[in-house]
């Protein structure tokens, strides 16, 4: 699946989600000006993934700490490896040392490795705790260097206030931040590719 689709998706699930804090900004405030509302419930911000340059500004940019900003790994495309680039740094160490001596690569530890196959060269899920993420992106810019690319940034809906103008689109280098429609969801199964829990609650 193409970046391109993973966005038009990243649209329909924000068509889809209840979005608590959006509603939360639209609907608690009387203050709030007509038009913004009217705005806010039809589009949202989200990342170009094809324009993303994991510049890093999406941690400090947003006007939400930690920012609403935050990795993702598209699991139908990642390799499952035994070294993640993602993970950690010193990919040439040995393989039963990894999850105990391995140097992350986030400042976090928010990439999380789980065996899945059994052994230490087996296969091995790679997730980016959003409890822990704070949307820094060397994670992704690693992985799109040197790994299968799978990893990438996503604005979460839930989080997200719903700015008039994002702060993140005003700082981003490459213009890679987009306010893009909501739309209604009619394709939730088939090849709909990422589990909703890491956009809707509590992520990975
Ligand atoms: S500011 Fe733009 S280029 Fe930098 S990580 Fe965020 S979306 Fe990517
Ligand atoms: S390196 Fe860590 S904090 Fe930075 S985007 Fe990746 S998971 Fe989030
Ligand atoms: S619209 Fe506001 S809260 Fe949402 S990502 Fe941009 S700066 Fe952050």
């Amino acid at each position: 699946m193409n970046r391109r689709k993973m966005l038009r998706y990243a649209g329909e699930l924000l068509g889809a989600g209840s979005l608590g804090a959006m509603a939360w900004r639209i609907f608690s405030s009387p203050s709030e000006d007509a038009e913004f509302i009217a705005q806010s419930r039809r589009f949202a911000w989200q990342i170009d993934p094809d324009k993303c340059r994991s510049c890093g500004l999406c941690a400090t940019a947003c006007v939400r700490k930690p920012s609403a900003a935050k990795a993702v790994n598209d699991q139908k495309k990642c390799s499952n490896c035994v070294v993640c680039y993602g993970h950690i740094s010193d990919s040439h160490i040995a393989s039963e040392k990894i999850d105990s001596e391995g140097q992350r690569v986030c400042p976090v530890d928010a990439v999380k490795r789980t065996n899945f196959s059994g052994g230490a060269d087996g296969m091995f899920l790679y997730e980016q705790h959003h409890d822990e993420c704070i949307g820094c992106a060397k994670c992704v810019k690693r992985c799109n260097e040197h790994g299968s690319a799978s990893m990438f940034m996503i604005i979460r809906p839930d989080l997200c206030l719903g700015c008039n103008e994002c702060a993140i689109a005003t700082a981003c280098p490459h213009n890679a931040v987009l306010r893009i429609p909501r739309e209604s969801v009619d394709n939730y199964r088939g090849d709909y590719w990422f589990d909703q829990t890491y956009l809707m609650g509590g992520g990975a």
